[in-house]
């Protein structure tokens, strides 16, 4: 097969072939980015391999592209280009052997056969050769192609090898199977199963980098069913597991929450690829077994679980390595908010349960609805049908109380700065105390979101209090 056609952009892959010659020595490009041209995806990183030194090859192609962003990583011998919107990686082959008591390779120059050979699949061992006899030729020894045809994820040598080598192969697997929804080849994805807890050697960061993008494939779900049956998903997120499962008392069960959350997640991504939305649908109830308890009458109830499931986000956000910042705040406010608008739905809605519900969610009051329609699984259409209209109805009144009052970014009318001057006091319990109490007549629609209002119930307040006479 031959696929000089759809080496793009042309002046890389030629400034390549025309270094390679120069140097003497052999290139070619190789891994994701021929698996991509295959599929026909977009893909904007381009790896090269070069039988010799891959730091001298890039240097060449740098000067040829009259690019000056080149860096090199001579402890590794790779360098890598920036042209235009690529990122060129350049590497000479290499042969890796793994030792049995030690998890990094021993690394020796090698031929393209051996760089392929340590390749994890049959389908991201494809090279495309780049010197002048045979520039364009595939070069696929694993029957790669025929995988893609396939879709099927195989390891090109013995899986257990090549997981035992890198156990995170295993969640690589997973990952390309669900982002372009391949099966794993029986025996490769026995050896998961066999291997699966091998994937505590590896670090947190690689495992996070994997998972994070099979939350970000198109049907998630699917990735973590294989997460789970495959028993990875025991190791690296067990509150998960947690959630497996229907209990009966009795005659009274509690629906599967592991697979309500899937759904949810899978409804979610029809409508976002924000990867902290998404995991806003996975951690929505996260709580509910530690919160599970039996009533005679009522039957099963997860009371708290909204509050408790807050609580455990940064826990699971710290051990997992998810940024403790901005966006760990954001998913613990959704998970916490919630079942809001659906209580909103079932009390006669009040303009005050609405401005409570703005004021605190602020600017993530829409994804916080997105996530609440994601979290309807019922299959029942009727109900389906009745839940999103009712929705439709907060989302309107939303709207409205929002156009009016303005409360989404509610910045207090009159600051604490205002008040201690006013009243000539210092920082205090009572000056937090009288702005809750305007914030809170603003809330309950007692007064409107203005200075003017504000001022006057502030001087009502001052005055009963003594402040002023
Ligand atoms: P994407 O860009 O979508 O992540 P990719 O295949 O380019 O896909 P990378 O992680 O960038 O994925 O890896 C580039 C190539 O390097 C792969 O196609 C594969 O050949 C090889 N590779 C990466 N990680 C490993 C690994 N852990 N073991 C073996 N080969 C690997």
């Amino acid at each position: 097969m031959n696929l000089k056609s759809h080496l793009l952009p042309e002046e890389v892959f030629s400034a390549v072939a025309k270094c390679a010659t120069k140097i003497n020595l052999d290139a070619y490009v190789i891994g994701g980015f021929v698996r991509d041209i295959i599929l026909n995806r977009p893909s904007k990183d381009i790896d090269f391999v070069s039988v010799g030194s891959g730091i001298s090859l890039a240097k060449k192609v740098a000067q040829e592209l009259k690019c000056k962003n080149l860096s090199l990583f001579k402890n590794f011998g790779t360098a890598m280009v920036k042209y235009k919107a690529h990122e060129l990686e350049f590497v000479g082959a290499r042969k890796e052997s793994y030792q049995r008591d030690s998890r990094k390779p021993i690394v020796e120059d090698g031929t393209l056969e051996d760089d392929q050979n340590r390749r994890d699949f049959t389908i991201n061992a494809l090279a495309i050769k780049l010197s002048d006899d045979g520039y364009g030729e595939l070069v696929d020894p694993f029957d790669g192609v025929n995988d893609l045809k396939k879709k099927i994820i195989r390891t090109p040598l013995d899986p257990s090898i090549t997981f035992s080598d890198d156990p995170l192969r295993m969640m690589r697997a997973i990952r390309f199977a669900s982002q372009l929804n391949f099966d794993i080849e029986a025996n490769t994805f026995d050896s998961i199963i066999n291997q699966a807890d091998r994937i505590k050697i590896v670090s947190k960061e690689r495992i996070i980098d994997e998972l994070n993008k099979i939350i970000l494939s198109p049907t998630p779900s699917y990735g973590f069913k294989l997460l789970f049956q495959s028993g990875l998903l025991h190791y690296i997120f067990p509150e998960m597991i947690a959630l497996h499962g229907v209990e009966t008392r009795e005659g009274k069960s509690h629906k599967d929450n592991f697979y309500h959350t899937l759904q949810v997640l899978d409804n979610i991504s029809e409508n976002t690829n924000y990867l902290y939305l998404r995991w806003a649908a996975i951690l929505h109830d996260i709580a509910k077994p530690p919160t599970k308890r039996f009533h005679k009458k009522a039957g099963w109830t997860f009371h708290g679980h909204e509050d408790k499931g807050a609580r455990m986000v940064p826990t699971i956000f710290k051990r997992m390595k998810l940024p403790m910042n901005d966006k760990m705040k954001y998913v613990q406010k959704l998970v916490k908010l919630h079942l809001r608008p659906i209580a909103l739905v079932r009390d006669e809605i009040t303009d005050s349960a609405i401005r409570r519900l703005l004021f605190e969610a602020g600017d993530d009051v829409d994804d916080l609805m997105t996530l609440c329609n994601a979290d309807i699984t019922t299959k029942n259409p009727n109900k389906v049908k009745r839940y999103l209209t009712n929705f439709k109805k907060v989302k309107q009144k939303l709207v409205e109380l929002e156009e009016r009052d303005k409360l989404r970014n509610f910045q207090p009318p009159i600051s604490g700065e205002e008040i201690m001057k006013r009243y000539n006091l210092q920082p205090s319990r009572i000056v937090g105390e009288i702005k809750n109490e305007i914030r809170e007549a603003i809330l309950e629609g007692k007064i409107d979101n203005n200075k003017e209002q504000a001022e006057s119930l502030m001087q009502e307040i001052a005055k009963a209090r003594g402040l002023e006479n």
